[in-house]
């Protein structure tokens, strides 16, 4: 059966991580939509909307990523991470994969308690200059303060305050909920939790998809 898999995971949860993984071990292609919208920018078709600070249309992303996903290097399967955000996104992606005799095999949810989300990430510290991600208490650097891959000075993000933390949980529950509905109502929903550690973590998506998915 083919590997077309869906992350889903608050801000916090250890997706990057996970999505590594995941890609690696099935060879499935990872495919970030903020990866690729950032890559987009000097694109005429995104460089309004990401000067302006604008949401970029539903229509524009959905063009976006089912160009991507008919390129040869999606044929064993993929990785959605961080699409579908809205309910049109979901429905336009089975649209296309429909008329392919494709479908999403699974969709992985990490969930996370929002204390746990909060104390993550006010401990996250991230490179500036390789985007490295490390954890004071869960994931230190071999150095103190310094990214083991480059040795630039690691940062806390601006955005990794509690305040923020919690307004952008909000938004991510309220984005998910319909999602999760919509995937619910199809069966091929897998909720992970994710306060254990990465490795436990990925055991259970591998363990998951070596038991149902043949
Ligand atoms: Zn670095």
């Amino acid at each position: 059966m083919d590997k077309n898999f869906i992350l889903f995971g608050p801000p916090g949860a250890g997706k990057g991580t996970q999505a590594k993984m995941i890609s690696k071990r099935f060879e499935v292609l990872h495919l970030s939509t903020g990866d690729m919208i950032r890559e987009a920018k000097d694109d005429p078709i995104f460089a309004p909307y990401l000067t302006s600070g604008q949401l970029v249309p539903d229509q524009i992303i959905v063009d976006m990523v089912v160009k991507r996903l008919q390129r040869e290097d999606c044929k064993n399967g993929f990785l959605l991470d961080g699409f579908p955000r809205t309910l049109f996104q979901a429905e336009q992606l089975d649209k296309f994969l429909n008329k392919l005799n494709k479908k999403i095999t699974e969709v992985f949810c990490i969930e996370v308690s929002e204390e746990d989300v909060i104390k993550r990430l006010s401990d996250r510290r991230v490179c500036p200059v390789c985007g490295g991600s490390f954890n004071l208490v869960l994931k230190p650097p071999k150095q103190v303060g310094v990214c083991d891959f480059c040795n630039a000075v690691l940062v806390k993000r601006k955005d990794d305050t509690p305040e923020t933390v919690k307004e952008r949980l909000d938004v991510y529950n309220k984005q998910t909920k319909i999602l999760i509905e919509y995937y619910m109502k199809i069966g091929n929903i897998v909720k992970v939790d994710g306060t254990l550690a990465p490795e436990k973590v990925f055991a259970k998506i591998e363990n998951f998809v070596n038991n149902n998915i043949k």
